[in-house]
């Protein structure tokens, strides 16, 4: 078995000081591939540093949503010159974030279809960070036209927003949600979307899978979100593991 963890923080040195005792027992644990999303300039380079050091390891360099007031207008031109360089899978975790009030909508949006034109001027997959702003977001990739894909992380949309993204290429991204029994809505959702739009991650250090409630997750859980969504589907979890490799690697671009 292999899985693929589209989705987690290791290169937060603060949050995984033994970076690499936790890749190890990740790939104990059979989670072979794992990709790194960026959430500010100043870690693009220790995450790209890394990928580089570790074979299997991705890069996604991007500027979240929730930081925006860490982000300037240079780190737009630096992420430009990383794409065009080569060497990421894709540009993440990037998007809108309306659940936190605070943060100004309008400055998201332009920070976000900035990095939809970078993406797409170098070809490159997107990383969505999307919360209650599901409907912008997708109205977003329409008036753009964007076309190259990627993933809506830790999903948390309705079942008609998820097939909307799958419309426009995108797979929709499992995370740790699906093992709490009391998250029937997105469990629901998660049984019913067609295999080839399944992914799955940890988002480590957030979002524990709910026998490591309260603890920091890790990669080497992504197991019992791979258990836990086959059981929901009725399918041996030999098939969804392959399934939902295959789709990461397709979206992605990566070979295997
Ligand atoms: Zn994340």
């Amino acid at each position: 078995m292999e899985l693929v963890d589209t989705h987690c923080h290791l290169d937060i040195e603060e949050c995984f000081p033994r970076f690499r005792e936790v890749l190890l027992r990740a790939r104990a644990a059979s989670v072979h591939t794992l990709i790194f999303p960026g959430v500010d300039q100043a870690r693009w380079q220790r995450l790209i540093g890394l990928c580089r050091q570790e074979e299997g390891i991705y890069a996604a360099p991007g500027l979240h949503p929730l930081y925006l007031s860490r982000h300037r207008p240079e780190h737009l031109e630096e992420l430009e010159v990383l794409a065009r360089r080569g060497g990421i899978v894709a540009i993440g975790e990037i998007g809108l974030d309306y659940f936190v009030e605070s943060i100004d909508r309008t400055a998201q949006q332009l920070l976000f279809e900035e990095q939809l034109r970078i993406a797409a001027s170098s070809q490159l997959p997107i990383l969505l960070h999307v919360r209650k702003a599901h409907d912008r977001v997708l109205a977003t990739l329409r008036k753009k036209r964007f076309s190259c894909g990627g993933i809506v992380h830790a999903f948390n949309g309705s079942l008609q927003q998820a097939r909307q993204f799958i419309q426009l290429g995108f797979c929709i991204s499992v995370c740790g949600t699906i093992t709490y029994n009391r998250a029937r809505r997105i469990r629901g959702i998660a049984s019913e979307l067609p295999q080839e739009a399944l992914v799955l991650e940890t988002d480590a250090p957030d979002i524990p899978p709910a026998s490591h409630r309260g603890e920091s997750n890790l990669p080497e859980f992504l197991p019992e979100i791979l258990d836990a969504l086959a059981t929901l589907r009725g399918e041996p979890h030999e098939l969804t593991a392959s399934y939902t490799t295959a789709n990461a690697r397709r979206v992605l671009g990566l070979a295997g």
